[in-house]
């Protein structure tokens, strides 16, 4: 039989993630604070449990996807779930949480006697929609092993990168370089603007040769070389400036924690965090390249 799905945090990343695990057969109990986010998960065949303990307590594997590290820390501890669920269950948290927090919750499920692995995503809602997310996973062997069916039944790739704590390190890392890299786009095409250079002659030369990266040639942050970016429908994300400012607030206090020198990432860390409280609340990541624009004076 396969093993019963607690399903905690059903909002626009867990929906999707979780019918997708109804379609592929699994019974699936799910728990949101919000009833409207309960009610979309019931629609798609998701069993309502009437709170997140009474979920845990009946299944084998208790799925998280929450907003930040403090919740899924206060619903393992403090709201008892780890203490309500059976000896040997799988605790599997896909949110994008602090990598202290990850290990912490890690330890406190171990030491409840059950297993645990950090599995952030990255892929968006769309790729929650799709089932085509990819996982990093943080824990041991027989913990990834025992959550690679889940994962393989929501995403297209789950990446083994080490031990508690691995997964969110990996976003975090991944999503610093993405950050940068955005800006520095964004900051080559507002200079090529001011030197007379159209945005499709960098694009040509730069994706083409050694400026090429993801923040070019797939997110192109101006209208036209990349019809199908964010920046072709005014930034209707896509990735959210949001949720990049919060990625790259969660690098920004593992780098001051760990004292590493990277004085670009906690700089887009800082204009990303101005840049979703004002403009970009609701715009793609690569809106920034406005904000740069405007400060130029351009
Ligand atoms: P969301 O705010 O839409 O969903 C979070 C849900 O958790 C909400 O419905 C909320 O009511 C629920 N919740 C909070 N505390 C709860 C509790 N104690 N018990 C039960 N439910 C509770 O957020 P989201 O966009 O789905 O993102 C979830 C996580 O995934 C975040 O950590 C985010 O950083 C990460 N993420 C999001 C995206 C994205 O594109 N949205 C992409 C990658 C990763």
């Amino acid at each position: 039989m396969s093993p019963v799905i607690a399903f905690v945090g059903l909002g626009h990343m867990g929906a999707p993630m979780a019918a997708n695990l109804v379609k592929a057969g699994y019974r699936v109990v799910g728990h949101d604070l919000v009833p409207d986010a309960v009610d979309a998960a019931v629609a798609a065949g998701v069993e309502a449990a009437p709170s997140a303990v009474a979920a845990a307590a009946d299944a084998d594997i208790v799925l998280t996807m929450l907003p930040a590290g403090r919740h899924v820390r206060a619903l393992y501890q403090d709201a008892g779930l780890l203490a309500a669920a059976r000896p040997g269950t799988l605790f599997v948290d896909c949110s994008t949480i602090d990598v202290a927090d990850a290990r912490a919750a890690h330890q406190a499920a171990v030491a409840a006697g059950h297993l645990a692995v950090d599995a952030p995503v990255s892929g968006g809602v769309m790729g929650a929609e799709a089932g085509t997310l990819t996982f990093m996973v943080g824990g041991d062997e027989a913990a990834f092993a025992r959550a690679e069916p889940l994962l393989a039944a929501m995403g297209k790739k789950a990446v083994h990168c080490g031990a508690a704590g691995a997964g969110q390190a990996a976003k975090i890392c991944n999503n610093m370089i993405l950050g940068v890299s955005m800006i520095a786009v964004s900051e080559a095409f507002v200079l090529g603007e001011s030197l007379g250079l159209s945005h499709q002659a960098l694009y040509d030369v730069a994706s083409t040769a050694s400026g090429q990266c993801w923040a070019l040639s797939v997110n192109c942050p101006v209208p036209g070389p990349v019809p199908g970016s964010p920046a072709n429908r005014d930034y209707r994300p896509g990735f959210a400036a949001p949720l990049m400012a919060k990625d790259l607030g969660l690098a920004a206090n593992a780098v001051r924690a760990g004292g590493v020198d990277a004085e670009l990432g906690l700089r887009a860390a800082a204009l990303y965090a101005a840049f979703a409280e004002g403009a970009g609340a609701g715009e793609d990541f690569s809106g920034i390249v406005r904000a740069i624009r405007e400060r130029s004076g351009q």
